[in-house]
């Protein structure tokens, strides 16, 4: 698997290190706990909630829902196809559903090990966040992770976001590291595998949905430790 050795790693956060999926899920769960909705089917809740909130997620991409509309009508919709009509508590759910996310603790397999791995064998670790810096700073400390990093970089915080070449240069820069030795962890090819591709360093795409994937990666894999196996002892 080894094609060079590196020495600096760029990660990103969402869907990489941090399970937004499974935290998503766990969230929603707690939910329906806090809003005495145990009766309705956990899973049928969430699943619903998760293909509603896709196809509002799409509109709002559109600019044809305002996210303030779009945190609660994902759950009033929900509700809805399980009976319930109630805008009130669509409005609590979906404030409450954001400020309860970044406290939810699940890594993606393997992540914590593989970074703990990384730090111990000598390596420079920066962190590429597309997302919010009150919400991405707390989801770093909540998993106390944030002292892996030797450089955080949240879009909101740096007016600019990936896949713009301008975010990973300062990552670089902030590390003191060179675009030869540097590999970009990612899961997601349009922000992390084609921007580091266009700002020319190697890149990791972590493809645990196994896309097939034209334009080949420097390395594809859908297991965090085969990281470990282009990071040699040093
Ligand atoms: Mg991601």
């Amino acid at each position: 698997m080894l094609k060079k050795e590196y020495k600096y790693f760029l990660f990103d956060l969402d869907r990489t290190i941090w399970d937004f999926d499974t935290n998503a899920c766990n969230n929603i769960y707690s939910l329906l706990d806090i809003y005495s909705l145990q009766h309705l089917d956990k899973e049928a809740f969430y699943k619903t909630y998760d293909s509603v909130n896709h196809k509002l997620w799409a509109l709002y991409e559109q600019g044809e829902l305002p996210k303030a509309v779009l945190r609660s009508e994902r759950f009033y919709q929900t509700l809805l196809l399980f009976g319930i009509d109630n805008r009130e508590l669509s409005q609590k759910m979906g404030e409450e559903y954001l400020e309860r996310m970044p406290y939810q603790k699940a890594l993606m397999p393997y992540a914590l090990e593989v970074l703990q791995e990384l730090k111990k064998r000598g390596y420079t670790l920066a962190l590429i966040s597309n997302g919010f810096k009150e919400v991405q700073y707390k989801k770093l400390i909540c998993c106390g992770i944030d002292s892996f990093f030797d450089a955080v970089l949240i879009s909101e915080e740096q007016g600019v976001h990936k896949p713009s070449p301008i975010i990973f240069k300062r990552a670089l820069k902030a590390i003191n590291g060179t675009k030869s030795e540097a590999l970009m962890v990612g899961d997601d090819f349009a922000n992390d595998i084609e921007g580091a591709m266009i700002f020319g360093i190697d890149q990791f795409f972590y493809n645990y949905r196994s896309i097939p994937c034209d334009g080949g990666p420097t390395y594809d894999s859908s297991d965090l430790r085969d990281l470990l196996k282009v990071s040699p002892q040093r």
